[in-house]
């Protein structure tokens, strides 16, 4: 970043940085759509391949659009250097291959992303990787669950679905004492509403394919952190595994970071509106957000957060009939698990998102048979609470 760019503020940064204009002088952002790269000489060729000289060699690894959309994902977050990869799970996946090996541990939170905990239990354990899950907010699990061999602390704040609020800072110094490194999936809230990195996290992941793309196209994932752990272990990777982003995904992810900070200023008002709205509801039992003054974290999320994002979970009366009765009476929401996009999706975690948990594991996360995920869109509230109404009369 030039002396300028290191002054722009966040609006400016989702607008402009990472750009490199070509010679046409083209005023968007051009998309390279090619796997490889012509050099002007066999040395030229060489010196590429050996790293004395930088610049594009094949796009699994070295893409102009795919590193504009990192560029930028960097300079919001706040971090050194940004690694682009084709979905928010294959993200995760490298940073275990990275900074793990076998005989390694980790320290989890359990209300982490269904398939985080897939990865970790049905996989990463196959390779020597045992985790261990503690409640998100219980700080003394955290230290209790560490072992001379824990590397990697990982959390999601806010959580889903029941948006509990992490203190990231407090689990940045446990992490840090305890000589392991802090990775924040920073999904629910974007470089937009929270940034983890100058709160002391090591590493930040994105499900891409949530509010960064933001109108819900492409999947595609990303970590942040510095030169070292995401420049040269992370990066290492992406080029000899291959779960690389497409030039055409990071062309749409990055037109979605320009609008990003609007958007997630739109979705937390328009979050807050339909929470209030929800409270009143007689059929509602609990409503879990945290912008509301009844989340246990409210004052943390104050404090930590610029914005309450869009994500709002409820508790229906009548289990999981009642929850899917609503779910089945609404006609403009869409039935869709996916979550960050402009229009508003519903969702029933216990069968959708949580469904490979145990109904023990369900029952120790929270996530009941009556709990329903809205993740609030940019539509009118008041067409919202129209469609949510008709299954809550
Ligand atoms: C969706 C999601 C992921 C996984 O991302 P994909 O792009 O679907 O692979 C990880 N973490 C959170 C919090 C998510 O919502």
């Amino acid at each position: 970043m030039s002396h300028d760019e290191e002054q722009w503020g966040p609006a400016t940064r989702a607008v402009r940085a990472g750009q490199v204009r070509t010679s046409e002088g083209e005023h968007a952002e051009p998309i390279f759509p090619t796997s490889s790269f012509a050099f002007k000489s066999a040395a030229e060729a060489a010196a590429r391949f050996s790293g004395e000289s930088p610049g594009n060699i094949y796009s699994r690894f070295t893409n102009p659009t795919v590193r504009t959309f990192e560029q930028r994902l960097a300079a919001l977050e706040g971090g050194e250097r940004c690694v682009a990869f084709a979905s928010g799970m294959a993200a995760i996946l490298a940073i275990c291959l990275g900074l793990l090996r076998s005989g390694d541990h980790i320290v989890a939170s359990r209300s982490i992303f269904g398939t985080t905990v897939m990865l970790f239990q049905n996989y990463l354990a196959r390779f020597g990787v045992e985790t261990s899950f503690v409640p998100l907010t219980a700080y003394d699990a955290w230290e209790r669950a560490v072992r001379p061999n824990t590397r990697l602390f990982f959390v999601e704040t806010p959580s889903n679905p029941l948006t509990e609020v992490a203190d990231i800072a407090r689990l940045a110094k446990l992490a840090h004492a305890h000589k392991a490194l802090l990775a924040v999936d920073n999904c629910f809230c974007t470089p937009a509403l929270q940034l983890p990195i100058p709160l002391g996290a090591d590493l930040v992941i994105h499900s891409a394919t949530k509010y960064l793309d933001g109108q819900g196209r492409c999947v595609g994932g990303a970590v942040v952190g510095s030169e070292t752990l995401v420049g040269k272990e992370i990066f290492g990777v992406l080029r000899t595994a291959g779960p690389s982003m497409s030039p055409f995904n990071a062309w749409v992810f990055l037109k979605g970071l320009e609008t990003l900070p609007l958007r997630m200023k739109a979705h937390s008002e328009n979050a807050l509106e339909l929470a209030l709205w929800l409270e009143r509801q007689p059929r509602v039992k609990r409503v879990y957000f945290p912008g509301l003054a009844s989340h246990p974290q409210h004052a943390l999320a104050r404090r930590q957060q610029t914005g309450f994002g869009g994500i709002v979970s409820f508790e229906v009366e009548g289990g999981k009939d009642g929850a899917w009765r609503l779910i089945d009476s609404t006609r403009l929401i869409s039935i869709t698990a996916n979550l960050g996009d402009t229009k508003t999706t519903i969702t029933h975690p216990a069968t959708t998102t949580h469904g490979r948990l145990t109904p023990e594991q369900r029952a120790e996360a929270g996530i009941s048979d009556g709990l329903v995920r809205v993740s609030v869109g940019l539509e009118d509230v008041e067409d919202l609470q129209r469609d949510l109404a008709r299954g809550l009369g």
